[in-house]
């Protein structure tokens, strides 16, 4: 790692007129070589910064600490139902919050099952919706591939065995965020503040954004400035929600597949709309709107959770060893579905866990 110096923000403004790049802005070269000593970025909790330093895969002159900044870690329940989490509020925090817990479950339950107990500690939600993508020739110094600037994709005719299934031509990530997962089936909005402190929400369904409209990046995030929140809006009283994945690993990995489901019930058994998203198939939280269609106004039994598994594979494209996600993302919607919906299905004990 090369070294750089160390600036505690003071606040949210003054980090965001101090900060001269993104780190996707940062990262991106034409030779393949971080050139960008001169760059300050933004760091919270380090976890992912501090990994692509550690890789040689950008070389920052200063970064401004903004995870002692007050009053960017709260979770306040709002007058109208809906939650304001803080940027620097930790996975940890989020998924043992009580109040979260009842109110957005899936939520709690993805935070729950990212990670390791040790990085949720330390990972904010703003750092962790932001974290570059996990394909390991991104993640490889060696490997100068499109997302960086270079000429090639290498996962095509590579190792593309945990990459996308869904709108994964060009560059095949999937992103990398499991709370991203149930933050989108929650149809949650991202604060941004800009160094004037002007501040302006954005829905996380414009924020991220696929290759196929910026090769370079994974959301929106402009220079100079600020995650300072998500926003969750208020849930109807019947509305019942359940996040699962599964990996290779209970703990300590990212997910092979995933999926939140968030079910408006009507008290008799049938759903009046269904959220349903994917994690880890696409570049993005990917929403699978012929299950969503297929489930709004049908009742919730053992045969249409099963169906909109299969409705929830329109349109996959694996690619050369990645069709396993198939049947697996199938199978975590039909049991999400009626999980949310309280029919009794046959559980693994540990969700984690395949
Ligand atoms: C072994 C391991 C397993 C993991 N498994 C999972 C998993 O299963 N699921 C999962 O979701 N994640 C997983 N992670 C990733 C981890 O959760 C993220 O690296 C972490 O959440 C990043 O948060 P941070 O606060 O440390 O961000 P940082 O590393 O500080 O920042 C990340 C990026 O966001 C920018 N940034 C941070 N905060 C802000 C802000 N408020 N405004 C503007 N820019 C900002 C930084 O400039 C940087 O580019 C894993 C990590 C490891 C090492
Ligand atoms: S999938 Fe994307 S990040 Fe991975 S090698 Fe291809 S272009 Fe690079």
């Amino acid at each position: 790692m090369e070294p750089f110096a160390w600036q505690p923000a003071a606040s949210p403004s003054e980090a965001a007129s101090i900060a001269t790049h993104t780190t996707a802005e940062a990262m991106l070269t034409l030779t393949g070589r971080p050139d960008t000593q001169q760059a300050m970025l933004i760091k919270a909790g380090g976890v992912d910064l501090l990994d692509l330093m550690k890789e040689g895969l950008v070389n920052p002159g200063r970064l401004i600490d903004i995870s002692r900044l007050p009053d960017l870690d709260g979770i306040s329940g709002e007058p109208d139902g809906g939650v304001r989490i803080g940027a620097l509020a930790t996975l940890a925090r989020i998924a043992a919050h009580p109040a979260l817990q009842q109110s957005h479950a899936a939520l709690s339950q993805a935070a729950a099952l990212a990670a390791s107990p040790q990085i949720r500690n330390r990972a904010t939600l703003g750092g962790n919706l932001l974290q570059r993508p996990r394909c390991w020739y991104f993640r490889s110094a060696a490997h100068h591939c499109l997302r960086k600037g270079g000429a090639h994709c290498f996962a095509f005719p590579g190792d593309n065995r945990y990459h996308a299934v869904f709108a994964n031509q060009g560059c095949a990530i999937v992103h990398a965020s499991t709370p991203a997962t149930a933050l989108a089936a929650y149809r949650a909005e991202v604060e941004l503040a800009d160094s004037a402190g002007h501040r302006r929400r954005v829905p996380l369904a414009d924020f991220f954004v696929l290759p196929q409209a910026d090769m370079h990046r994974e959301n929106t995030l402009a220079r100079g400035e600020l995650l300072t929140a998500v926003w969750l809006p208020p849930q109807k009283p019947d509305c019942r929600a359940q996040y699962l994945q599964i990996g290779e690993r209970a703990a300590f990995d990212w997910p092979l597949a995933a999926v939140a489901a968030v079910l408006d019930m009507d008290g008799t058994g049938h759903c009046r709309q269904a959220s349903i998203v994917l994690g880890a198939a696409a570049p993005v939280p990917w929403r699978a709107r012929q299950a969503e269609a297929l489930l709004a106004g049908a009742r919730i039994d053992s045969a249409t959770a099963a169906a909109a598994g299969e409705a929830a594979l329109a349109g996959a494209t694996p690619l050369s060893q990645n069709a396993y996600k198939l049947p697996l993302l199938a199978a975590l919607v039909r049991r999400a579905v009626l999980s949310a919906a309280a029919i009794d299905t046959v559980l693994p004990a540990n969700p984690g866990a395949p």
